[in-house]
């Protein structure tokens, strides 16, 4: 067994992994996905010259002088709701009545807001007045949005890679897109493997527990935007590991991912038959929690195996799986947001790379850090606690109280 830095190890799987292929999806179902194509703007932002409040298109001009003591009166030709074009042209002393996202009329350049006229009704169906007396003075161009001052036709707007956003959804329906290119969403089989373990809706029995890992995998296996097909839990015996894998196989997916059977106890087998069917590397990375990994492949489909004790398996998931999955997935979103904090208290560590679990917390504008809970990599409930996973660096054993860290929000 090799000793690894997470680095290699994580290099090692990520070198492992190629984006899958490419569909075209309608737009609704866009949300999270990634893109596959650049999106470059097919048409101006907005498309034409608009009115930004309710009021009266005037030309700046004509209202030079106007004030509330000293109204200008303008005689109102047009009325222009949203939705139509103008087909006037404003002379001089003259104003139409516009909406908010109408066109701009030719020969305005500015819009004065009703609240600035002597035209303060604005319930639905009151007719424009015949003549209107303005209470201010404009700048030319204020209260209107310039054709494609947003965006320019020929601009690129969204890149390959990214990983879609509701505003992007929104931005893409602006420009006319219906039809997206985009990965199609790696497929993950998920097992968890144990004599041990009990579905969730059983009741405890002597020496057995719930198996937890299938549920924490499964969500951020999803949650990473991934598809899982959840394979359930196989008993401790060569025949049972190798059923489950087949069925990995037959489903044609992209990644095997399991937890648990993959140290050096009497009953892991899931190590033995992976090695007679394909290849299998076995680690153990210089990190904690979560040592052992086993990574290689099943008649050609990779697979991770990680850890069972439920701390190791996320924190495993986010060290290495949520990487890979990124790649899978055509993104190089492989990892949780960093930020630096600031420990609260002295951290005794033993010189590997630890994952800690953390809450996070703002004071006077400074990210502060404390450990939640028990720390054993069994301890679900300091994990629930927790909002981030503080990284000591390996080699670091004792981090004073004050020192900054980096620390991934989870
Ligand atoms: P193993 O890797 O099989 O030696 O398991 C390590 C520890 O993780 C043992 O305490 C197991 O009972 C526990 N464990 C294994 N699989 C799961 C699971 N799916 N859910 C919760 N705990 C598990
Ligand atoms: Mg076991």
């Amino acid at each position: 067994m090799t000793l690894l830095s997470v680095d290699q190890a994580r290099e090692r799987i990520l070198s492992q992994f190629q984006p899958v292929s490419t569909e075209t999806s309608p737009l609704a179902a866009c949300s999270n996905r990634v893109l596959a194509q650049n999106i470059v703007a097919t048409n101006d932002l907005p498309p034409f010259d608009n009115s930004s409040m309710d009021g009266f298109a005037v030309r700046a001009e004509d209202v030079a002088d106007a004030t509330n003591d000293s109204p200008r009166s303008l005689r109102v030709v047009a009325d222009i709701p949203a939705g139509s074009q103008p087909t006037i042209s404003l002379a001089r002393g003259e104003a139409a009545r516009i909406m908010t996202g109408a066109p701009i009329p030719e020969g305005a350049d500015t819009v004065i807001p009703v609240e600035d006229t002597n035209f303060d009704n604005r319930d639905a169906g009151v007719p424009a007045p015949q003549e209107v007396q303005i209470f201010r003075s404009a700048k030319s161009g204020w209260n209107t949005r310039l054709r494609g001052m947003d965006i320019r036709a020929g601009e690129a707007v969204l890149s390959k890679g990214r990983v879609l956003k509701p505003q992007d959804l929104g931005l893409l329906a602006m420009l006319g897109v219906p039809n997206v290119l985009v990965y199609r969403k790696p497929r993950v089989a998920l097992f968890s493997s144990g004599d041990e373990l009990l579905e969730v809706h059983a009741p405890l029995e002597a020496g057995k527990i719930r198996d937890s890992n299938s549920y924490t995998l499964a969500a951020l296996i999803e949650e990473s935007g991934a598809e899982v097909i959840r394979l359930g839990v196989s008993k401790d015996t060569r025949e049972a590991v190798q059923a489950l894998l087949e069925k990995a196989v037959e489903l044609k997916v992209d990644l095997i991912l399991s937890s648990a059977g993959v140290s050096v106890g009497a009953f892991d087998y899931v190590k033995q038959v992976i090695e007679a069917n394909g290849k299998m590397d076995f680690w153990r990375v210089n990190m904690r929690p979560g040592k052992p990994v086993a990574f290689g492949e099943y008649k050609s489909i990779p697979f991770i195996g990680l850890p069972g004790n439920p701390v190791s398996a996320f924190v495993g998931f986010e060290v290495f799986v949520r990487g890979a999955l990124g790649r899978l997935s055509g993104t190089s979103n492989g990892i949780r947001p960093t930020v630096r904090v600031r420990c609260e208290e002295q951290i005794d560590s033993d010189g590997r790379e630890s994952y800690l679990r953390a809450h996070v917390q703002e004071k006077d504008g400074i990210l502060f850090a404390r450990l939640t809970g028990h720390q054993g990599s069994g301890n679900l409930h300091s994990l629930v606690q927790a909002n981030a996973l503080l990284i000591i660096p390996a080699g670091v054993k004792c981090v004073p109280a004050g020192q900054e860290l980096q620390a991934w929000l989870i």
